[in-house]
Formats: C-alpha cells, structure tokens, sequence
C-alpha cells in the first residue's frame, strides 16, 4: 500500500452512525472533529451522540434481540455470518489499515496487522457459535438436569482509541457467537474503523439492529450507554479511571460487566535468559503502538548481574527510536491526541526532575509535521520500585528498569503495582518458569516470550485494577453469555 491511500482514504466521506441498519447523524445535529495524529489536522467529522440517540440504538438492539431474524437464527448460521464479516475484513483490508492507520497516527504496518488479527476474531469467533454446549447434571432420582448457554441480551461495548478494530473484534466476536444484541460505542479519538466495519457487517448480512453503532464524547454518549437501563451486559476496555465510572453506571441497574483496564507489566529477566532473544522483545512490548498498550511490558525487572549488560544493550537500542508520522512507518507513530502527548511529556519531564536516571531517548523524525503528537522515548534505569514513574500507567513510550536479587524479589517487585495483566519471565530453568510463573499475579504470562495484546485464541483480562472478566478464547463466550439451569422432575 503506497502512502497516498493512508493520507486520502477518509476522504469526501461523511461519517455516520448505523442505527437499525440506517446511516443516522445526531438527532442534535452536533459533530466531533476528527484530528489526525500525524499533523494535527482536522480531516473528517463523525456524529456526537447524546442520550437520545443511545435510546434510539438501544431500543432497535432490543428490538433485534427480541423479534428479529437474529433471535431465531441458529448458533451455526450466526457463526456463518461472523465468517463471511471476517472475509470481507480481509476482502477490505487495505482500506481499513489506512483508515486505523491515519485516525490513530499508529503506523502503517501496525494497521495492516490489526487488520490481521481482527480478521481472525471473527474467524475464530465465526467456528466457535456452534461448539458451546452445556451440560447434563446427575440430580435426584426421577429428575434431569441441564443447563443452556444463554445470550444476555443487549450488550454495550464501549471501546478504546488504542486498538479500535480490535477490540471491537473481540467484542462483537463473542457476543454475536452467543447470539446478544450491540450496541457499540467507539472512542471519540477513533471511531472511523468501526463505522467501516458495521456496513461490512450489514453487506455480510446481519440483521439490521443486531449491530448499532453510536458515535460521540464518553462523558455523554458513553455515560448514558452504560447507566441505561435497558442494557443487558456492558463490557469495557480502557482506562483504570473511567472503568470505575462505568461500573458504577452499570450498578445501577445491577448488570453485569466485563472490565479490561490499565496494566503495569513487567518482565522478569533471570541472569541465565537468553538475552540476544529478549533484548528485540522488551523493546517491542514498549514500543508498538507507541506504548498505547493496555498489556505493554512497561517494566523490565533485570537480575543484578546482567543489570549492566543489559541496561547498555537497551539503551543502546532506545536512542536509535524514532517516532514518525503515521505513514512514514516508523518505529512508533505519534500519541493519539495532544492530551495524551501531553501527559505523556509530563510523566517523562516529572521522573526526570525527581532525579530518575534517563539511560536514553529516542528521537521524533525531524520532517514530521510539527502539529503532530509525537514523543521521543524514554528509558529510566534503577528506578526506585516506589516512584511514580514504577507505579503508574503512563501508556506512551516509557520504559523503567528495576535490578533484582534472586527469584523471591522478582516475584515481590513484579507484584508490586496495583495492577496484574500480563507478565513476561525470561530463564532457562524450567522449574523456576513454572514457580514464577504462578506466583505472578497477571491474567497472562508469557514464558520466553511477550505478547502484547497478542493471541486471539488466549483468555486475557486483569487481576487486581487490571479489571476482571475474561476476553479472547473461549473464555470470552462464557463472559457474553448466562447459565440457566432447567430441571425436569419426572417422578
Ligand atoms: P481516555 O482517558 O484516554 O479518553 P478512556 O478510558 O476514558 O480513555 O476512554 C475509553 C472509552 O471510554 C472511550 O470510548 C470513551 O469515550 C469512553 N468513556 C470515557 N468516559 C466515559 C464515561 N464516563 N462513561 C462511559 N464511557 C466513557
């Protein structure tokens, strides 16, 4: 894909939401301005929904849920069409790795890669609608027992700026696997893929109603989606923050929720790892995306005597980043929007003055525009476990090194944030990569590896502020779906 296709592809292209099959602006009439990374220019406008608007959504999600060809579809005609929206993904995906690509400001290859992955989510969700089954229980004499997979019924998906498609992927996947309704919310930074995705949804052939798209700010669409009261399940990925805020929406009417939220990840580096295999992957788990990344690996915990070894090489590598413009294909794009550069910046500038040692920074492309949000990279060394810095999810390019004795202070530092999402161990000893391993507290651990946001078929989701409920897998069909028990007495 040359460059012109991921500066042009929004083009002449008014923006709607799908509401019951229907393109619909705002009932207000209000758009939001959408801003490219890259330069900071304004290059399309999508609705700004309010409170009205979610109603409208959700009554025709319930509708759907309710009457429509949907609630009488079998399991593995709702897995068909899940299939054939994959295809068209695949069919369609140059267009909507430029799309991601340019309303992000993630770099080109990343899009194409999203692109990939969210293709096989609806592969892998498209096989799985007909392979849940319940079961059978032994019970009383002269009784049956057994139990049904049941839909929710309406489910909210409200969605994040970092991996639009994706996890939207993840979501819509799961749900329709399990035959619920959506009504989908995506981040008002980046919501172009996910209107591009409903119409290839609606050419798929799903019915109209099954898959609601509404667009706006989440203080006003966001919150009236997740506090209404005709919603079965919401399920949320995002900030830490807005997870609590969301919750408590949902509390209201007491459903359900499925919450995937910030990380501080850390990798364990034993002194007997292979590190000519590490070194490339701690970079990257810092990196991609620009460290806009949920499961970032964003701490590297590093065994006393190959601290310094270790801490060259990466410095090494860290002072040769550049972050370029979406269609430069650099090694990270820019950060998604001023606010997040700013915070970004500011997290970088607050270590600095408290004294934490800069081991190195990357660089910011000297042609890029300069409106755009870039961020040069930093990388901390022996950071101070208790630092701000070691604590909080700074979600840009910003990695901290910690040195470590032995194996029961690696487990100690890598479980001492609030957070609990991923984790990555690195020896050659297989005892300790099964010790270490359980000891971590994270909803997934890689052994000799990382993958940030990786592997559709893995169960993925939080322990402690990371969120609970479980994405990805199989895992995931049983988040989006309720078990009944029915019992027939016959004496
Ligand atoms: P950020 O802080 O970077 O904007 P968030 O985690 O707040 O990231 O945003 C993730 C998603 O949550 C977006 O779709 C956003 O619109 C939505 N959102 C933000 N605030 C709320 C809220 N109070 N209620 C519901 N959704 C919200």
């Amino acid at each position: 894909m040359g460059q012109h296709l991921s500066r042009t592809v929004a083009e002449g292209r008014a923006f709607m939401q799908l509401i019951n099959g229907q393109p619909a602006d705002a009932l207000s009439g209000e758009r939001i301005d959408v801003v490219s990374p890259s330069d900071g220019k304004v290059f399309a406008s999508i609705p700004a929904a309010g409170a009205a608007d979610i109603d409208r959504a959700v009554k025709s999600s319930r509708e759907a849920f309710e009457n429509g060809p949907w609630s009488r579809m079998p399991a593995f005609e709702r897995g068909r069409l899940l299939t054939r929206l994959g295809l068209l993904i695949e069919k369609n995906g140059d267009e909507l790795a430029a799309l991601e690509s340019r309303d992000t400001g993630k770099p080109i290859r990343q899009g194409k890669a999203d692109v990939t992955s969210t293709m096989r989510y609806y592969e892998f969700y498209g096989g799985a609608a007909d392979k849940i089954h319940g079961d059978t229980i032994p019970f009383l004499d002269g009784y049956t027992a057994l139990t049904l997979r049941e839909p929710h019924g309406v489910v909210a998906g409200i969605i994040p700026w970092n991996y639009p498609m994706q996890i939207l992927a993840r979501v819509a996947g799961a749900a329709f696997a399990m035959g619920n309704t959506l009504v989908v919310k995506p981040a008002e930074d980046a919501s172009l893929t996910t209107i591009r995705i409903a119409e290839l949804a609606l050419e798929a052939g799903f019915p109209e109603g099954v898959f609601n798209v509404v667009t706006g700010y989440g203080r006003d669409a966001g919150a009236a989606l997740s506090a209404h009261r005709d919603i079965d399940y919401v399920t949320f990925t995002g900030s830490t923050m807005t997870g609590t805020a969301i919750q408590q929406a949902a509390a209201i009417n007491n459903r359900g929720v499925t919450m995937e939220l910030g990380g501080k990840s850390p990798q364990i580096v034993f002194a007997d790892a292979d590190i000519e295999k590490a070194l490339p992957v701690l970079v990257n788990a810092i990196i991609q995306n620009g460290g806009q990344t949920c499961s970032a690996g964003s701490r590297v915990l590093i065994e006393k005597p190959i601290y310094e070894a270790v801490s060259t090489e990466l410095a090494a590598r860290f002072g040769k980043l550049v972050a370029a413009p979406h269609d430069a294909d650099g090694d990270l794009g820019p950060m998604v929007n001023k606010k997040q550069q700013g915070q970004v910046k500011s997290f970088i500038a607050a270590a600095e003055e408290a004294g934490v040692s800069v081991l190195a920074r990357g660089s910011v492309d000297p042609s890029a525009p300069q409106n755009g949000f870039y961020v040069a990279p930093a990388l901390f060394g022996s950071v101070d476990p208790k630092a701000n810095i070691a604590q909080q999810e700074v979600f840009g390019p910003v990695l901290s090194l910690f040195a470590f004795e032995g194996e029961e202070e690696a487990v100690r530092l890598a479980n001492s944030t609030d957070y609990g999402l991923v984790a990555g161990v690195w020896t050659k000893d297989g005892a300790r990569q099964h010790r270490v391993a359980k000891k971590v507290r994270a909803g997934q651990v890689f052994v000799n590896g990382y993958g940030a946001g990786g592997g559709i078929e893995l169960p993925f989701g939080g322990f402690k502020k990371s969120g609970h409920g479980r994405e990805k897998g199989f895992e995931a069909l049983y988040d989006m779906s309720a078990t009944k028990t029915i019992v027939f007495n016959h004496g």
